[in-house]
């Protein structure tokens, strides 16, 4: 009797809820939900299994603060983790991936010549080259798609906002989306061509803004919200989504 009364408390008391946080990587917020287990004797990080962000063992009675710091001194296996999942988006016939924003079907066109073609509306990426190469193909073809779209949206806010710049480069660059030299050169990621087309228009909008104004002042943000309305939603997006621009 005196056994089941035991086992009966321990069944009854539950486990509190899991919580989810946040946790800067390079910049990004990755979702780390942290569950408590009742058999768990240590803490332990692993990949969700549907790709959003990952999950923290701990044990039952164990402190939140410790579990967090657990995590932030476990960045290095977290950014390796990260990598490793980017490198599974599959790049070949019939693999869907995004771009601009939205959903596109590859369509491997199996010739060796030939261009990338866009079917905007059909949403389908025609892709030419052998399947080994589909890939490079792809990320080539996006950069200039990429460089031409920077391009056109860093001229309409220089001449919107009454400034110049010197020229564009279009990079990967891995912890910044855009940056501004003071020499007037604007330097941005390819993978913006990715996301939907208002976080591609609100970044050239920031690092045109920096021409005038180099710094994040209050009078670098009025600039910045007074040509770019799409402000907040775009800085959204990046804050959530940004980590899925490095899927290619
Ligand atoms: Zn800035």
């Amino acid at each position: 009797m005196k056994f089941l009364r035991a086992f009966t408390a321990r069944k009854t008391s539950p486990l509190p809820a899991p919580v989810v946080m946040t946790l800067a990587v390079d910049g990004r917020d990755v979702a780390i939900t942290y569950k408590r287990h009742v058999s768990a004797r240590r803490f332990t990080l692993r990949a969700a299994r549907d790709g959003a962000g990952f999950i923290m063992t701990m044990p039952r009675r164990a402190r939140l603060e410790d579990a967090e710091d657990f995590a932030r001194r476990s960045i290095g296996w977290i950014r390796a983790a990260l990598a490793k999942q980017y490198d599974r988006q599959e790049v070949a016939d019939g693999a869907s991936i995004t771009f601009r924003g939205a959903s596109y079907r590859i369509a491997a066109t199996g010739r060796t010549r030939g261009h990338v073609s866009e079917d905007a509306e059909g949403k389908t990426l025609s892709v030419p080259g052998h399947a080994a190469h589909l890939r490079r193909r792809l990320t080539d073809w996006m950069k200039t798609e990429a460089a031409h779209e920077l391009d056109m949206a860093s001229h309409k806010y220089a001449s919107a906002m009454g400034t110049a710049f010197r020229k564009i480069t279009v990079r990967d660059q891995k912890s910044r989306w855009g940056s501004c030299s003071s020499d007037g050169t604007l330097s941005y990621s390819w993978r913006l061509i990715i996301a939907p087309a208002m976080v591609l228009d609100y970044v050239a909008a920031h690092e045109v803004a920096h021409l005038i104004e180099m710094n994040h002042g209050p009078r670098f943000w009025r600039l910045v919200l007074r040509h770019c309305p799409h402000t907040r939603d775009a800085q959204k997006w990046l804050k959530h989504h940004g980590n899925a621009l490095h899927v290619l």
